[in-house]
């Protein structure tokens, strides 16, 4: 099985892809974690990467196609994945498309998760990581803002700089410019799996799982 989620940042993506991944068996390839992997290893690169990030903007796509080739040409992704950020740019569409080609792969699903801008924002803003255990949270959703429910540390809560409102703006910005021809690209070669994200992750989850179900058997 393989997998493009899709979708404006914080649309729910990652919580979706982690759950496919653990019902298919297969890798989630989240490009802006093994970005942020590159960042904390402090080497040169992670450096311009840091800046490129904290900026919100997207990292060109010469370091991608490097990044990218080699996780999908692994043994690691030989039964299929599911990418979660990428492609992000027309160009990097193309070359997923070459990668197909060369390793002879040929249905790819293309879930598109769509949610409206305000509440993208909302939801950022509100959006803190557990500086102990890395457990995502939403404000809006825990009624004691101090405790991590994962870990049950007080005062752990950060926030990713790429979280701050501006830098959110400007995600969503850079996401209408050069994320959405994406769309147009994909539309013109295969269906579209377009699901709700205002719903709960439950009912999201669900509607994917029928969605595919009824997509592998046309
Ligand atoms: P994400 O965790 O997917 O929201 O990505 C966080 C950040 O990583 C993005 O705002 C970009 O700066 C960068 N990034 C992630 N994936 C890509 C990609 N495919 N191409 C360029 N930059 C990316």
């Amino acid at each position: 099985m393989r997998i493009i989620i899709f979708g404006a940042p914080r649309v729910g993506k990652g919580t979706q892809a982690k759950i496919l991944s653990s019902h298919y068996k297969i890798p989630h390839i989240s490009t802006g974690d093994i970005l942020r992997k590159i960042i904390d290893d402090g080497k040169e690169i992670g450096l311009v990467v840091k800046d490129i990030l904290s900026k919100g903007e997207l990292v060109p796509d010469s370091i991608m196609k490097e990044l990218i080739e080699k996780t999908l040409k692994s043994d690691n992704c030989k039964s299929g994945f599911i990418l979660d950020g990428f492609p992000r740019t027309l160009a990097q569409a193309v070359l997923l498309e070459e990668i197909f080609a060369e390793l002879k792969l040929e249905t790819l699903f293309f879930i598109r998760i769509q949610i409206s801008e305000n509440v993208i924002v909302n939801r950022l803003t509100q959006r803190r990581v557990c500086a102990n255990c890395g457990y995502i949270v939403n404000l809006n959703l825990i009624e004691n803002h101090d405790e991590c429910p994962s870990c049950r540390q007080l005062g752990t809560f950060t926030k990713r700089k790429d979280d701050e409102e501006e830098v959110i703006r400007h995600r969503l910005e850079v996401y209408h410019k050069t994320t959405a021809p994406i769309l147009e690209y994909y539309k013109s070669k295969s269906d579209i799996i377009i699901i709700d994200g205002r719903k709960t992750v439950e009912e999201i989850t669900s509607d994917i799982f029928s969605a595919l179900e009824k997509a592998q058997s046309n």
